[in-house]
């Protein structure tokens, strides 16, 4: 990194004592912020999570420490993270807490800053571009696009409970034309069904995009009866994206022709 361009900026100093909660992006390491790479280059440790970039964590000579959770994987528990996060900070070390994406977007990031809040630790929450956004760019497919959506809806598939998750499904269905969906992999087959029963067409084009904007994306074309189908991913993080919007791919598809 240039660390003439970061003064530049003047970007505020990850302090003693603080911990900065940052979003590293869906994958590639260009996706970072300044602010991120500002608190790459200052932490004196890196709480970070299985989505978090090894090029990004290799930058930094903080220790690092792994804090992550992944479907069927045994991890830490979000009370132990948080409750880390709070005594590295006491001990007026420098706190990087890394995360993949957005870190306010279904990254329970919202939680570890209401723990920090509650213990009277000062942070700042750098924000990152999320999966839903960012993975579909990389995949070409706009979030909105005025031919096809005025409107998306940000889903995720499970709860903290593993379960799919507790929502009207049928007022969903009726509401965005456009809906992108984290971690519902698993639980695809009977998402696809519930939007089908509330008058979601079965033709309606539908898209996984798996290790987005990472080495390996892949994009799978489909329907969204289709999804129903889709075999698993075998664990790579996929966002489902269900909407006209998935065929301008057709003619945005960048990714394959970049150097
Ligand atoms: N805070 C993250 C989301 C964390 S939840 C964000 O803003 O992106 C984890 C889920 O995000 C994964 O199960 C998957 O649905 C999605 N995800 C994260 N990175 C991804 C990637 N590179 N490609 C596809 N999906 C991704």
């Amino acid at each position: 990194m240039d660390p003439l361009l970061l003064e530049k900026l003047k970007l505020p100093d990850l302090a003693p004592g603080w911990v900065w909660l940052v979003g590293a992006g869906p994958g590639d390491p260009g996706l970072i912020t300044a602010l991120g790479l500002r608190a790459l280059a200052q932490a004196d440790v890196i709480l970070h999570d299985a989505l978090a970039d090894e090029a990004l964590l290799a930058l930094s000579d903080a220790e690092k420490i792994y804090a992550g959770k992944r479907a069927g994987v045994k991890s830490c528990k979000q009370d132990e993270i948080s409750g880390l996060l709070v005594r590295l900070a006491r001990e007026g070390k420098r706190v990087l807490r890394l995360k993949g994406g957005d870190p306010f977007v279904f990254g329970r990031g919202g939680e570890e800053a209401q723990a920090l809040a509650r213990a009277g630790v000062p942070f700042r929450i750098v924000p990152g571009i999320t999966a839903g956004i960012g993975g579909l760019a990389y995949a070409g497919i706009p979030v909105t696009h005025r031919d096809t959506n005025h409107a998306v809806t940000f889903i995720t598939g499970h709860g903290s409970d593993g379960k799919l998750t507790k929502l009207d499904w049928a007022a969903v269905s009726r509401g965005a034309p456009t809906l992108v969906l984290y971690m519902a992999r698993k639980f695809a087959p009977e998402i696809a069904a519930l939007l089908i029963a509330a008058g979601r067409g079965a033709d309606e084009p539908a898209a996984i995009v798996s290790n987005a904007a990472r080495p390996g994306q892949s994009v799978l074309r489909t329907t969204l009866s289709g999804l129903a189908q889709a075999d698993d991913a075998q664990g790579a993080p996929s966002i489902i994206v269900i909407g006209e919007n998935v065929r301008l791919a057709d003619e945005l598809s960048w990714l394959a022709a970049a150097p």
